[in-house]
């Protein structure tokens, strides 16, 4: 399977990636934690890309592009994955079809989860994420089920990113608008492109979520409590 989702941050794409990820196995391609392991483990990428994310601007393409040429040249690279936040911009997304390309593979479905903006302030400033697994959690809507405990990991480290504080997030959200958005044109072109509502509850989302990949892959992926 070769998932791709677009969404705005606080979209909860992230979220649904998990979900996918525990459920079916399918490998999550977060470009953000990879950013922010970089970050914390003072690697040269990282030490590039912190004063771009700091200030919620993109980090420049050709670090991005050679950043996935290098994920998908992984020895034993699975080929169930579901790309969260790459690409972000037209050139990426060009050198992610020919990356795609290169290896035989395509594209099989693109997905936005979409919401709108009051709710996204809303849902990325109360946003708390798992510094070991990066498992996004929220102060209201979505709690851990233990106080401070990653229900994923276990781990009791849960922070507040830097780029979701307020002040970041309106930056964030317009460098989206303006450098994200016309990739929905781009993947419709494709005719891979669908659009979930990301409004609605979490479960309720994921079940279109699967809806969606099960028609487009003709499969049967099965939401059933185990
Ligand atoms: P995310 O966790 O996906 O919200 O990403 C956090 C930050 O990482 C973004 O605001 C960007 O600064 C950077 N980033 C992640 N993915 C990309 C990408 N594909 N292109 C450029 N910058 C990215």
């Amino acid at each position: 399977m070769h998932i791709l989702f677009l969404g705005p941050p606080g979209s909860g794409k992230g979220t649904q990636s998990k979900i996918l990820e525990n459920k079916f196995g399918i490998l999550q391609i977060s470009t953000g934690d990879i950013l922010r392991k970089a970050i914390e483990n003072k690697t040269d990428l990282g030490n590039k890309a912190k004063s771009f994310m700091d200030e919620g601007k993109l980090v420049p393409d050709n670090l991005m592009i050679e950043l996935i040429k290098e994920v998908f040249s992984q020895e034993n690279f699975t080929d169930n994955w579901l790309m969260d936040g790459f690409p972000r911009t037209l050139n990426q997304a060009v050198a992610f079809d020919n990356l795609l390309s290169e290896l035989n593979k395509k594209l099989d479905v693109a997905i936005e989860v979409d919401v709108n903006k009051d709710l996204l302030i809303k849902r990325i400033t109360g946003r708390r994420i798992c510094r070991n697994c990066q498992a996004p959690y929220h102060i209201d809507f979505k709690k851990p089920k233990v106080d401070d405990i990653c229900d994923y990991c276990g781990s009791n480290d849960i922070y507040q990113r830097n780029d979701d504080k307020e002040e970041v997030v309106l930056n964030r959200l317009k460098v989206y608008k303006e450098q994200t958005l016309p990739l929905i044109d781009y993947y419709k072109k494709k005719n891979i492109y669908f659009k979930v509502d990301g409004s609605k509850n979490i479960d309720e989302i994921t079940s279109e979520i699967v809806t969606i990949i099960n028609k487009k892959l003709n499969i049967n992926l099965s939401l059933k409590m185990d």
